[in-house]
């Protein structure tokens, strides 16, 4: 067990990453891990040594979204983990407006088992281009959720549980996963 400290290339990279993410978000308020300052040093130490490998799962999980379409009907979209400020209510983001379009999740909200149906859930708002959780939406999540193997969501308009469709539990403590308090990785 190495003391976390701001002295080293993780925290470094940790801190430029974070940078990075700001960037593709329309208020980069929305990322506040550096004013933490009872977690940020063992927050951006483990970024620095862990966020290829958290990337590289989601990777798989966005591929797998991208499977369910047709290589023509595909867009253009990135996807990276963020640990999203206290105030921001959301586990995953979808960016329509940035180039490409990327998708924003919270890793630490949602069990790695769980990542998945978030990603759905960003995904389809990425394929379609708004943020709305219309008619439309809910054809294309349901032709998702069909191809990965989850349920598929109701087609009623005034049904809000498509808010948060597929469905799964958050985490308790969020920033924990962020602090490299008990998650195992494993690299796809
Ligand atoms: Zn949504």
């Amino acid at each position: 067990m190495t003391i976390a400290s701001e002295h080293t290339e993780a925290y470094q990279a940790g801190i430029t990453y974070l940078n990075k993410v700001r960037s593709v978000l329309p208020d980069p308020q929305m990322v506040d891990v550096t004013r933490n300052l009872r977690d940020r040093v063992s927050i951006c130490n483990w970024i620095g040594r862990q966020i290829e490998t958290v990337n590289r799962s989601l990777q798989v999980h966005l591929m797998a979204c991208h499977e369910c379409f047709n290589p023509a009907d595909r867009r253009s979209i990135q996807i990276l983990a963020v640990p999203f400020a206290t105030s921001v209510q959301l586990d995953g983001f979808c960016n329509i407006n940035a180039e490409p379009t990327t998708i924003l999740v919270d890793v630490g909200r949602v069990a790695p088992v769980d990542w998945l149906a978030l990603v759905a859930h960003e995904y389809a708002h990425a394929h379609l281009g708004y943020p709305g959780h219309d008619r439309q939406y809910a054809q294309v999540l349901s032709h998702l959720c069909l191809g990965l193997g989850f349920a598929q969501p109701s087609l009623t308009p005034v049904d809000r549980s498509i808010y948060c469709w597929p469905p799964y539990s958050p985490t308790i403590d969020p920033l924990a996963w962020w602090r490299g308090e008990g998650n195992r990785l494993t690299t796809p």
